[in-house]
């Protein structure tokens, strides 16, 4: 029996912390529910920041915000640390490895993961950047492997070493490689002086004809020359075949010698729908009603990066954090509806515009038709990305971060840390 055939409060349960997750639990503020969020971290992950971690450029605690800390003010919300294995939509159940937890409605919001589509060696032998862990890897990596190439006699293996590849020239494979560019000519050419930085190669590789597909051709071409001034070699229409610990070939035949592969070029739902047995998408993600809700489950409701939803111009949505907040903030008073006996509403998105940064003053912002480039996009996206952000002190510390690195050509965060517990 659920809550609401005890006359209890609704018990609304959300899986995921993320952008779409915390924004539709922040709608329950003060409301007649009970409000259980679910995620495998006790934070929430500004992801949109995380490649700046892998670059060396912020510390890992100021992208993450501890759930808990969040929703103080609210009485009515808890949070519980917990892995979600599946759910079980007949029984109203949310399955974590130590428990079953009863739910009234459900708003699923697990995001994405990475997408390999079978290349033989992507999955092992490329980092990713979905994660905080991912981030710290890859940056633990790459200054690891100066260290390495500074005591490397054979110049082959240190070519080898000083050789980067970013597979995937969407947003994420743009940032990062501008990212990687600007830490490698910058701070660790001053760090390593005896390393000659001219033979270090950073090579972002896009399947299609054209960087950053979303946005209008004119950013893409821009992007490109950019990052061709930043010594980013840019290879276009270029699929990878397989990836080894020591090569990414591509498949004209070419292999490149790196230790290097960062994959940033596939992403599908995250797998919660799958261990559910649930219908999927080929990505993974579940398709869902105009009003958020799955199909055959008026209870449950799929967010964010999750959800496979269709506009009426028959494209799907993108994999996009305002898309992920809006939807957030749909599913939620879709179930104030509902528990008042109301007609829930169809989702509309609001396209508020997109944009990546390519380096120091050079980024591209797309406003509806308007398109912008240089110093005033890159204007535009530090302060919507500080304005984002989680948490006044974290604003504040990515602000001073960004200012040193942007005043001394600097990176405050080079340490290597190691996962491993030593004693001395
Ligand atoms: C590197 C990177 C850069 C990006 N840059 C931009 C950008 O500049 N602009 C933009 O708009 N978008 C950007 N995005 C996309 C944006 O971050 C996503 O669209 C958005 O985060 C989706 O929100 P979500 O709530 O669906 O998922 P997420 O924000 O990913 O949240 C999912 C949450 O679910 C939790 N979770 C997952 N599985 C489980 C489980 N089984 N059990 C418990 N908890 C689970 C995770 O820990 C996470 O907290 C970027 C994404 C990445 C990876």
């Amino acid at each position: 029996m659920n809550a609401l055939q005890t006359n209890e409060r609704p018990q609304i349960v959300i899986v995921g912390a993320g952008f779409g997750g915390l924004w539709a639990a922040r709608v329950f503020k003060k409301a007649a529910v009970d409000v259980l969020l679910i995620d495998r971290n006790n934070y929430h992950t500004f992801l949109p920041l995380l490649y700046q971690v892998a670059a060396a450029e912020l510390d890992p605690s100021q992208i993450g915000y501890p759930v808990r800390s969040i929703f103080r003010e609210y009485d009515n919300v808890d949070f519980l640390m917990a892995e979600v294995k599946r759910i079980d939509p007949d029984n109203k159940l949310v399955h974590t490895a130590e428990r079953a937890v009863p739910y009234d409605y459900l708003i699923l919001a697990t995001g994405s993961i990475s997408t390999f589509f079978g290349i033989p060696g992507a999955a092992q032998h490329t980092f990713t950047m979905k994660s905080v862990e991912g981030g710290i890897a890859l940056r633990n990596h790459i200054l690891r492997i100066f260290e390495e190439a500074s005591h490397a006699a054979d110049p082959q293996i240190r070519r080898k070493k000083l050789t980067f590849v970013v597979i995937g020239g969407g947003p994420s494979g743009v940032e990062y490689a501008g990212a990687l560019s600007e830490l490698i000519r910058g701070p660790l050419s001053k760090d390593y002086q005896h390393l000659d930085m001219d033979t270090a190669r950073v090579i972002l590789v896009e399947g299609t004809q054209r960087l950053l597909g979303a946005f209008s051709d004119s950013l893409g071409v821009y992007t490109r020359a950019r990052l061709e001034d930043m010594q980013i070699e840019v290879r276009l229409g270029a699929l990878v075949s397989s990836v080894t610990a020591e090569s990414v070939t591509l498949n004209d035949g070419t292999t490149i010698g790196t230790e290097t592969a960062v994959w940033t070029a596939g992403v599908g739902g995250e797998g919660i729908g799958k261990r559910s047995g649930l219908d999927l998408m080929t990505n993974g993600t579940l398709k869902v009603q105009p009003s958020l809700q799955l199909p055959g489950f008026d209870d449950i409701y799929v967010i964010g990066d999750l959800a496979a939803f269709e506009e009426e111009d028959g494209r799907f949505l993108p994999m996009l954090a305002p898309v992920a907040m809006q939807q957030g903030e749909h599913a939620a008073r879709n179930i104030h509806r509902q528990i008042n006996a109301e007609t829930v509403e169809d989702f509309e998105y609001v396209d508020k515009g997109s944009m990546a940064v390519i380096g120091r003053n050079a980024a591209v912002a797309q406003i509806g038709t308007h398109a912008f480039t240089g110093y005033l996009a890159w204007l535009i996206w530090l302060v919507v990305h500080l304005v984002q952000l989680i948490g006044f002190r974290n604003r504040l510390f990515v602000l001073l971060n960004w200012a040193w690195t942007y005043l001394f050509f600097e990176r405050m965060v080079r340490i290597i840390i190691s996962d491993k517990v030593k004693e001395n």
